[in-house]
């Protein structure tokens, strides 16, 4: 079995899951006393959500070299980021180790061609939705056509992570408002949705809908067992 590193606590509310998951999934597959070999670098993530909001991007890719490298030093054989838009400086990342990063997007991708679906919804952070690291290697990677709720719903869903779900708060108001979300993406064509944010699972499940719900928690995490076990 690899050992898994696991870069976390952004937010912890989401580490915990993919530590629970990983460990869950280690239990079902080799049974008996096993579980996940791994080991996790959290930061706090008031300092990460600071700079992010600053846009000081090349702090971070800094601080995400360093926890990433302090993971490789401790004897993992690859590296889990449980957050999908740190994502954005995965390639920045990946040129200063010798572990490979199991990226989430790839397995989230992977999961949905499996499901037989090309249109998806995307929901996560703004830089999630907006940007080309997670949104353009969905199309241009995997082949998948990605369906963008508008500015005004977006700004809604990024709200609701920073202040409420990343701080452990869930409430029904705000579920309201995503399932809404979901479903003007399904007007607009959507055959599944994408929780791009590894706290959304917290809010929405898939009993929630009736379209496919992909969530990036449960995928990167099973998925990581996965290659662990290879
Ligand atoms: N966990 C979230 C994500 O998957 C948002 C927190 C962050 O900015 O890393 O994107």
């Amino acid at each position: 079995m690899k050992t898994i590193g696991l870069l976390g606590g952004m937010s912890w509310e989401s580490s915990i899951e993919y530590y629970r998951i990983i460990n869950q999934e280690v239990k079902n597959k080799l049974a008996g006393l096993h579980s996940a070999k791994s080991l996790m670098y959290s930061v706090d993530f008031a300092e990460i959500e600071e700079l992010q909001h600053k846009a000081d991007w090349n702090e971070l890719t800094k601080q995400m070299i360093i926890a990433a490298k302090n993971i490789e030093n401790g004897g993992a054989d690859f590296i889990v980021i449980c957050t999908n838009t740190m994502h954005k400086m995965a390639d920045d990342m990946q040129a200063e180790l010798k572990i490979p990063i199991f990226h989430i997007a790839d397995a989230t991708a992977k999961a949905i061609k499996k499901a037989g679906l090309k249109k998806i919804g995307l929901l996560g952070t703004k830089f999630t939705m907006e940007e080309d690291f997670y949104k353009g290697r969905l199309i241009e990677k995997h082949g998948l056509e990605v369906i963008l709720p508008s500015l005004e719903d977006r700004n809604i869903i990024h709200q609701i992570i920073y202040n409420e779900l990343v701080v452990g708060k869930i409430t029904s108001e705000s579920k309201e408002k995503y399932l809404a979300i979901i479903n003007k993406l399904k007007a607009q064509g959507s055959e599944g949705i994408i929780l791009g944010c590894t706290e959304i699972g917290l809010l929405i499940k898939q009993e929630d809908s009736e379209l496919a719900i992909f969530d990036t928690t449960i995928i990167h995490a099973i998925a990581a067992v996965e290659y662990a076990l290879e």
